[in-house]
């Protein structure tokens, strides 16, 4: 059948006739005990004539009322039993029982899934999830307790991603202990004189158990995995640490934060820098660089805020000389001392995981095992080193050692338009390198949309950064003192579209330096992991499930080796329920609530988001409504020379509610703390603009882009009548 609104009206209309003529004619008397009762010798008599022809009809009529979801699927259950016996009567009632209920699943999937997994995608996702991963158990489960109306488990699961044939299967064995009672009650007919009667609270008992069962299987076999997962290694007696964690990065400082605070004892394990990636060579020196490379920025555009000029000389290293002075500052805040003082034993060497319940650590004192209940794997990734032909011959760099250099390079590639990649390619073209931009896409940051990308592309060029997009990187060659980035890019002739005309050719981007910064890696070998075979997932990241747990249920792990977000505040954000599943979990665990996650890269101009955007909208089919508010149009911006960007809100149609917001300017990571705000605890556009923001700022944006969609929705006719009422106060 076509999927076209004219085909599911006309199916509609159709079911909606079949209906009302059975409710029209009363056709459902003949569907009830008493008339059963009362024809049974004659039913019996018609079948014991008629045998194949006595089938065929009651299996018609039985399918076509599943299908239809008529009532009094119950009643023809019995008759099956009372004419055809129990084994005749279960088999005919089994098949045409999960026939017609495959018809009804059909129907609703054919006229309503689509709309329903538009119009709730946001909130259907989980449930589509847990479909794909436990449909079949869940409707085994629903089957086999009959306190749930079939018709409507039939048209639910319709809207859900199960498959027909799993449908089928399952509907078919999960009906079948309850269609053997009603058929078995259906041969005692003679002693039934009401429908209650076949639902005795023992019968009723024995079905909860039948429905129970599922899941105590489920339950079972969880804990069978379990055991064997640990069969093998020895139980302490006594442990140590009720937590151990590796790795001091923000997610391993925050999991052992949290474990002291609740007064268990923990120990935490880093073999390199307290603090990792973001303190020593992530968040922290590239903001400082950053600023630096801002007010350099500033100086040469000083014509714009009304100065001749504003010339600013600098000598490198002492730019990264206050880089250092930074991390510095800061490093307190994640030290041994602070820690310590916290109640966690910080230990120095690299750990590795001997079994789950012991950790090795390996320092300059030599080894010590250290027993524990609970491990928190929490080790970070490293620079994604790509298999360049010729990589090997240059000392690349990369967000690990750039911080270490005290000469500016004169000409620098920096190969990856990613969020790293980006700030630091328009950091030192601010200080002064020429920067090459290499990048395989159209666009840089693919995350964010192409309206975002194309302001901080224009900026990038503004600011003489060479940007080479869908250029991909092949090979590095050195030719006598002279090193180069070889790649291939598309030879397409000017308004040839076609890319799969296309042939591609070489071109050499001559550099001094060359940054990698093609994305991070998980750190997942060589402590471990391998021998117990902790699962790993397609991006090599540790697989956990919603707890954080791996398939070892006492090792859990968080940060950017999970590799869902790979942000300091996410890292922070999993430790919680890594550190509180990890200690309470026997208890109450918490799944981590990955609702509201914001995100801002620091380019100038900042792009900042939080929720979807409208790439992710349209690929995942949701329905939105958006306004864009400009903020060449913002008092603060224009009289800060900041007037671009905008504020991009994305809602559910018709409603205020905030799906997504992307925020393209100056400050764009500070003002979007908003709509985090609002997102989390579920405030709509209506109450942004009902708040007062002061005066000029840049977060007036936020209320301005609220206005928008209050002018969108603005109640036309009631506007309609207020003019006619000041006409008439007029006249
Ligand atoms: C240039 C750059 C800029 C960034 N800017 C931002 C930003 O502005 N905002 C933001 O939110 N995020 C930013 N990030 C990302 C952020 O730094 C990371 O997401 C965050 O540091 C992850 O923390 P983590 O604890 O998971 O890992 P890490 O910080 O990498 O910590 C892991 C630690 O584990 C240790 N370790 C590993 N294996 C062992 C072992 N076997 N034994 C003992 N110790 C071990 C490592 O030495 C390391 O110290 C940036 C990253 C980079 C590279």
């Amino acid at each position: 059948m076509k999927n076209s609104p004219m085909a599911k009206l006309i199916l509609g209309v159709g079911i909606l006739i079949l209906v009302g003529l059975f409710f029209m004619f009363d056709l459902d008397r003949y569907f009830s005990l008493a008339t059963l009762k009362n024809e049974l010798d004659l039913f019996r008599d018609y079948y014991h004539g008629n045998r194949g022809l006595a089938i065929g009809i009651y299996m018609v009529i039985y399918i076509l009322m599943t299908a239809l979801s008529l009532p009094g699927a119950m009643v023809l259950t019995l008759a099956g039993g009372a004419v055809f016996g129990l084994f005749v009567g279960v088999v005919i009632v089994s098949f045409a029982s999960t026939i017609g209920a495959t018809f009804a699943f059909l129907f609703s999937r054919y006229m309503f899934r689509d709309w329903v997994q538009g119009k709730f995608s946001a909130k259907i996702n989980a449930v589509n999830e847990g479909i794909k991963r436990e449909g079949g158990s869940y409707l085994f489960t629903l089957r086999l307790v009959p306190v749930f109306p079939f018709f409507i488990i039939n048209l639910v699961m319709g809207l859900t991603p199960i498959s027909t044939v799993r449908f089928y299967l399952v509907s078919q064995m999960g009906m079948l202990p309850g269609t053997v009672v009603y058929i078995n009650a259906g041969t005692q007919l003679a002693k039934i004189d009401t429908l209650g009667g076949i639902l005795s609270p023992n019968v009723l008992f024995a079905f909860v158990l039948l429905g129970l069962f599922p899941l105590i299987v489920k339950k079972i076999m969880g804990w069978v995995k379990t055991k064997k997962i640990y069969a093998g290694f020895s139980k302490p007696q006594r442990f140590d640490y009720n937590l151990v964690v590796i790795g001091a990065g923000a997610a391993g400082l925050v999991s052992s934060y949290i474990a002291s605070a609740v007064k268990a004892k923990v120990a935490l394990i880093e073999e390199h820098k307290m603090g990792g990636d973001c303190l020593n060579t992530g968040c922290v020196p590239s903001k400082a660089l950053i600023a630096s490379s801002k007010i350099l920025s500033q100086a040469a555009r000083a014509r714009d805020f009304g100065l001749d000029n504003a010339k600013i000389s600098f000598d490198f290293a002492r730019v990264m000389d206050r880089v250092h002075s930074i991390v510095k500052k800061v490093a307190p805040h994640d030290s041994v001392e602070r820690y310590t003082r916290l109640g966690v034993a910080c230990i120095k060497g690299r750990a590795t995981i001997l079994s789950p319940y012991e950790v090795q650590v390996t320092g300059v004192d030599g080894d010590q095992v250290l027993t524990t209940k609970n491990i928190i794997v929490a080790t970070g990734a490293r620079p994604m080193i790509p298999q360049l032909k010729g990589i090997e011959t240059v000392s690349y760099l990369t967000s690990d050692t750039i911080w270490d250099i005290r000469t500016l390079p004169k000409r620098l590639v920096v190969l990856g338009g990613g969020p790293i990649g980006c700030e630091l390619a328009q950091a030192f073209v601010r200080l002064g390198s020429k920067v090459t931009l290499v990048h395989r896409g159209e666009r840089i940051m693919k995350k964010e949309d192409p309206d975002a990308a194309k302001v901080v592309m224009e900026r990038f060029r503004a600011e003489g950064m060479d940007l080479r997009l869908e250029h991909g990187a092949r090979e590095i060659r050195v030719n006598g003192e002279e090193k180069y980035l070889v790649c291939d890019i598309p030879n397409r002739e000017p308004g040839n579209q076609d890319k799969n005309q296309e042939q591609n050719r070489e071109v050499l981007i001559p550099f001094d330096q060359i940054l990698v910064a093609l994305g991070r890696t998980p750190n997942v070998s060589g402590f471990g992991l391998e021998a117990l075979g902790v699962t790993l997932g397609p991006g090599r990241n540790i697989e956990t499930n919603g707890f954080l747990q791996t398939n070892y249920p006492n090792i859990f792990c968080c940060g950017d080796v999970h590799g869902r977000y790979q942000f300091t505040h996410t890292a922070a954000h999993e430790s919680w329920y890594a550190a509180v599943n990890a200690l309470f979990g026997s208890v109450k665990k918490f799944k981590v609530d990955y609702s509201v996650i914001p995100w801002a890269t620091y380019t100038d101009p900042e792009v900042a988001r939080v929720g979807i955007n409208e790439q992710e909208a349209t690929a995942a089919g949701i329905d939105y409504e958006m306004v864009n508010y400009g903020i060449e149009d913002l008092d603060r911006a224009m009289a800060e020379s900041q007037s671009h960007g905008f504020v991009k809100v994305l809602t559910v149609p018709g409603k205020d509610k905030i799906l997504g917001v992307t925020i393209v300017g100056h400050h764009g990571a500070e003002i979007i703390a908003e709509f985090v705000l609002a997102m989390k605890h579920g405030i709509g556009l209506n109450k942004i603009l009902g708040t007062i923001h002061i005066y000029p700022t840049m977060a007036e944006a936020n209320k301005y882009a609220a206005g928008l969609w209050k002018k969108q929705h603005a109640p036309k006719r009631v506007l309609a009548w207020a003019e006619k009422f000041h006409l008439w106060m007029r006249n």
